[in-house]
């Protein structure tokens, strides 16, 4: 019995030269699609894997170059508004106003509360 051609990792069928696809558990054979030769996935166990790893083709200065990202602390600061908190009660929160798509909707206040951070919205 002839047995496949190896050509890197992969296998051909020797008789039509179709490549056969991937062992399977399935069985012990690996069946060509074309002419149906029955390749025993033992002639997968021999074939190295070349890996082709070329640890020279990035320069290390390019690898080296990391971004370097300087955190900007983008902390906006909302007015403070006297407005009673409904989770925890407390008088204070941050006022941000949020104007809606159409005029017809006005506009909505967000509320955090300055204690608590709960957050809530009120329509204008
Ligand atoms: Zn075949
Ligand atoms: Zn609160």
């Amino acid at each position: 019995m002839q047995s496949a051609h190896k050509i890197g990792s992969l296998l051909f069928c020797p008789q039509c030269g179709t490549l056969l696809s991937a062992p399977t558990d399935d069985g012990p054979t690996v069946e060509c699609e074309q002419c149906h030769h029955l390749e025993p996935t033992s002639s997968y166990e021999n074939i190295e894997i070349v890996t082709h790893s070329h640890p020279d083709a990035f320069p290390s200065a390019l690898r080296q170059k990391r971004k370097t990202q300087t955190k900007v602390h983008q902390g906006k600061v909302l007015p403070k508004v006297s407005e009673k908190c409904p989770a925890c009660g407390y008088m204070e929160a941050y006022y941000e106003e949020k104007q809606m798509r159409s005029a017809d909707e006005g506009s909505t206040i967000l509320y955090t509360c300055v204690s608590c951070k709960h957050g809530w919205r009120v329509n204008n």
